[in-house]
């Protein structure tokens, strides 16, 4: 039985807003608690809608599903946050961990079954839809494969076979489409070189709110055609990480004998925040809240 959380939104909701207003709203990936508090003060700031993700394989490290959506909630009350903020399980690596994920209070679930066969993949993403369709929780598939690595995961680009894209859609009914295109996770070698001929594509047959992976280091022309081919989603961890990264090794490199934990720290957090709003202004999600 899903909790009743009353400050998150189904990230359906929010995306097919922006794929009408013809912008996309930022998901971006919380490594702690404290980059979740920077995450919502950004789009707080921005009053931008926007898409708190937790990746599948952080979950123990954060503390489990529920810990999580716990978290996120008192965070959002307790900092008077009043931008919608959808709460989403990023590439969910099972049908039982998305079901964990609705259960306890999630309002968007990525069921990742882009290395299974294509008929085992829609079917296992029906499974998760049925789950959560009576709690209005959205789910996102994913076609193709996005190479790079993701917190340790590594994998190749294979590029979205567009009738597949089309099936999963109508067969699994999902709310939000990742279809595979030339993106990484992680940095790019060299500018990055998306399919947009594909993408146009896929975006003309499915008619569905499309999520960029990948999406750190994709410059602004890139990005913008992306949106304007229907990317109502935007994932971003890499440039926070490297921003949150880059802060506090510079707090520690002026002062050797720092030892103060939250004077470490919040500098980091302020990096998270400003690259936030940074990319929520170049996804165009501003005022859209
Ligand atoms: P980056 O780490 O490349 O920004 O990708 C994030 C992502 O796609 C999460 O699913």
């Amino acid at each position: 039985m899903a909790v009743i959380v009353k400050n998150l939104v189904p990230m359906g909701e929010i995306l097919s807003k922006a794929k009408e207003g013809k912008y996309a709203v930022g998901h971006f990936n919380v490594n702690s608690y404290q980059w979740a508090e920077a995450i919502l003060a950004g789009a707080e700031e921005e009053q931008s809608p926007v898409i708190v993700a937790t990746s599948d394989r952080l979950i123990d490290y954060l503390g489990g599903f529920k810990t999580i959506a716990v978290m996120i909630n008192r965070i959002i009350e307790h900092k008077g946050i009043t931008v919608p903020v959808a709460l989403h399980l990023d590439h969910g690596q099972s049908v039982e961990h998305c079901k964990a994920a609705i259960d306890a209070g999630y309002t968007s679930v990525m069921f990742d079954g882009s290395h299974l066969p294509i008929d085992e993949n829609i079917r296992l993403t029906k499974e998760v839809k049925n789950y959560a369709l009576p709690f209005g929780v959205s789910v996102e598939a994913e076609i193709g494969s996005v190479g790079g690595n993701e917190d340790g995961m590594i994998g190749g680009i294979i590029y979205a076979n567009p009738e597949e894209c089309l099936r999963i859609v109508r067969e699994a009914g999902i709310d939000a489409l990742a279809a595979a295109l030339g993106s990484v996770h992680g940095p790019y070698q060299g500018e990055p070189k998306l399919g947009f001929n594909e993408m146009k594509q896929i975006s003309d047959l499915t008619d569905i709110p499309l999520v960029l992976h990948g999406g750190s280091g994709i410059p602004h022309y890139q990005l913008k055609r992306a949106i304007e081919l229907g990317h109502a989603k935007i994932n971003v961890n890499t440039e926070c990480l490297q921003a949150w990264t880059n802060a506090i090794r510079q707090v520690l490199e002026n002062d050797r004998d720092l030892y103060d934990a939250r004077a470490i720290l919040t500098p980091g957090m302020e990096a998270v925040k400003e690259t936030v709003k940074a990319k929520i202004r170049e996804f165009g999600s501003s005022c859209k809240a």
